[in-house]
This record gives C-alpha cells, structure tokens and sequence, in this order.
C-alpha cells in the first residue's frame, strides 16, 4: 500500500510518501517568513503553503521514486490547526484524489504526532501512554490501538512550546526561543533560581503561572518572585540581570518545565499501568526533557521511545503512518470533507 500523505496545519508545508507503514520520503519547506514577526502570521502561513505544496508533493514522490499512478490513496491534515494553511493541504489532496481516482483519508493532526512513534523499527506496542508536549499542545494520551486513542490530560492554558517562547521573548530571545533557551540551559545551574511548581488537579497541566512568575522574577532582577513595587528595576538593570545570569535563568526555567511535565506523566503511568511510554511533538527535542525522561524511565523501569527529530515536529511522515493504519482500518472521508481548526478526537 502506497500512501501519500501532506501536512500543512501551521508553519511547515510536508509531503511524505509510505509503503506499508515504511516512510520512504518526508520533505519539509518550513517558512522562514515568520521570524520577524515573532510568531506565525497566518495569512502569511496560507500563502507560503500555496507556493510550497506543488514543489514539496513533487520533491517526496521524486525522493521516494513512486509515480502518482502508483498512489492508492492520497492523505493530509485536517485538523486542528490555522484554518487557511489547512485549507491548502485538504484542497490539494482532495484535487489529487479526484484526478488518480482513489480514496482521501483525513488524519487529527494530535494523533499524528503521537503515531510518530511507530515510524522507528524498534517501536512500543499497544497501550501506550504519550507525552506529547508541542508549541500548541500538552497532552497525556493513552493510545490503545492505532485507531483508538483517549486523551487522559492536557493544559489548561499554555503548551509547553509556548511556555519556552513566551519566556524566551521575557529574556529578549527571538523566537521560536525554546531551543535557544535549551541551548543557555546546557550551561547553566538549574537549582540557582527556584521557580513555582503548580498545583493542578489530576492529569491537567498549567504553564500560565510559571510566566507570570518569570516576569516578576525578571522585573525585581532576581530578588523576587511576587510583585512589589519597591522593588521594580528599571529596564537596564533588568536587562543586565538577564545578561549576567543568563545560563542559570534558561537552566532553571527548563528544569521547572521538565519537573512539570514528567511528574503528570509518572502519575499518569501509575494510575494506568500502562509502561510503554513515548514522547511526542517539538519540544521533545528540547535536550534536558530527553534526558531526564529516559532517567527517569530506567528508574521506575518504563520502556522509553522517542521519535527522531525530524518526526517530532511537524512533518508529513507522521500523517503518513497513520493514515496507513487508517486505511487497513477501512477509515476514508468522502471529497465532501471539511478542515477544521479545532477538532474532537
Ligand atoms: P501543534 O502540533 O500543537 O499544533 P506545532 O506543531 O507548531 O504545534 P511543534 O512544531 O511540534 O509545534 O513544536 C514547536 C515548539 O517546539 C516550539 O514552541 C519550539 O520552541 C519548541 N521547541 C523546539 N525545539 C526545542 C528545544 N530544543 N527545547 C525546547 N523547546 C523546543
Ligand atoms: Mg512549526
Ligand atoms: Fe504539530
């Protein structure tokens, strides 16, 4: 079974072509355009998967030398994501579909990510539990069966990437600052400055108040954590702070994020059961996050996975996989199909 399948919910336009569930191509255009900006503009995002999706679709089918009459069947992202970058991917696939006259199958754009897992040769067997930790999402998803997937928590305000840009842009970063402030943070003394752990029920996650508390930390340059007029540093010292303590600052605020993170996902293995665990999205490529997963993996005895990078952001290669799984599974959509920016599992 041959599978072309097209992302294009965000900043990335990707093609990938699959062969029973082997990933033979994964081309990726990210859009440089957004830089300037500090953050994705969507009407920018539309126009540049426009230009991009003809020449990325031709360079995956090239790199994985399969002619379009060899496709049985054609599959991309519809949700969630900016409605008019998905729309040029679904419009393209559909157009696709309707010339080679085979069956389009719509893929949740989460449950990709989460799939990406199975990519590797070595990868976990169902159930699963998957930390997936990306610039709009947090989630702890139990993934019972490729098709069957229930997300046990997630954020309640912020996403893990955003947490790392938006402090990132607080310490004059340029976005997308996570991996800038992954890079400081190898450097850097992760016990010098002592930032909040949030009290979240159950399995949810909550980023907003470690912003906060960054900001103030900032404006009184370090001598608090709540805000207090009396103590508010003009901008110079403030920035001057930031220069000299810059390392510590990024390695404290990481090892925050990671404590975050992998204690809902230590309570999420001991409510379930379920020890095969797998992360998932961007911020997985974040070093320290890596490590103190796979640590604590070996210390509780988990089986550990992790996508290589290219599979962890966003790629077509992971659409791919799973409308693979989807077509064994007989789950195809009519031409009719509509994208959507927030969608149910
Ligand atoms: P979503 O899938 O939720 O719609 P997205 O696909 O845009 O979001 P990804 O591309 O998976 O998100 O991840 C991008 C995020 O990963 C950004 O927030 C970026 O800062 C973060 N990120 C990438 N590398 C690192 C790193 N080394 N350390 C920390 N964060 C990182
Ligand atoms: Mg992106
Ligand atoms: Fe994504």
């Amino acid at each position: 079974i041959t599978i072309l399948a097209i992302e294009s919910s965000c900043d990335e336009t990707s093609a990938s072509v699959c062969r029973d569930g082997r990933i033979l191509s994964n081309v990726i255009a990210t859009q440089a355009v957004h830089e300037q900006y500090g953050g994705v503009v969507p009407e920018l995002a539309s126009r540049a998967h426009m230009e991009n999706i003809v020449p990325v679709v031709d360079k995956a089918l090239k790199q994985a030398g399969v002619t379009m009459q060899e496709l049985n069947a054609v599959a991309f992202t519809q949700a969630p994501g900016l409605i008019g970058s998905l729309l040029v991917g679904v419009q393209f696939a559909k157009s696709m579909a309707l010339a080679l006259d085979v069956p389009l199958i719509a893929v949740h754009h989460m449950q990709a990510h989460v799939l990406a897992n199975l990519i590797p040769e070595e990868n976990p067997s169902f159930p699963f539990l998957c930390l997936t930790v990306s610039g709009g999402h947090t989630q702890i998803v139990l993934c019972e069966s490729a098709t069957q997937m229930t997300v046990l928590g997630e954020t309640i305000d912020d996403a893990a990437g955003e947490a790392f840009d938006k402090t990132a842009k607080l310490l004059g970063l340029p976005y997308p600052g996570g991996p800038l402030i992954d890079k400081y943070a190898q450097l850097g003394n992760p016990d010098r400055f002592h930032f909040p752990e949030p009290q979240i029920p159950e399995l949810n996650f909550s980023f907003s108040g470690l912003k906060t508390s960054i900001l103030y930390f900032l404006r009184n340059a370090g001598t608090s954590l709540v805000y207090k007029e009396e103590f508010l540093k003009t901008e110079e010292e403030q920035k001057q702070f930031i220069a000299e303590n810059l390392n510590d600052i990024c390695a404290s605020i990481q090892q925050r994020i990671i404590s975050i993170l992998l204690n809902k996902l230590k309570k999420a293995v001991k409510e379930t059961g379920v020890k095969q665990v797998c992360l998932a999205g961007g911020v997985s490529a974040n070093s320290g996050l890596r490590k103190a997963f796979v640590a604590m993996g070996e210390k509780h005895h988990w089986k550990t996975f992790i996508p290589s990078f290219e599979y962890c952001t966003d790629n077509a290669g992971m659409i791919a996989i799973t409308a693979y799984h989807k077509y064994l599974a007989g789950e195809f959509v009519s031409l009719a199909v509509q994208p959507s920016a927030r969608a149910e599992w």
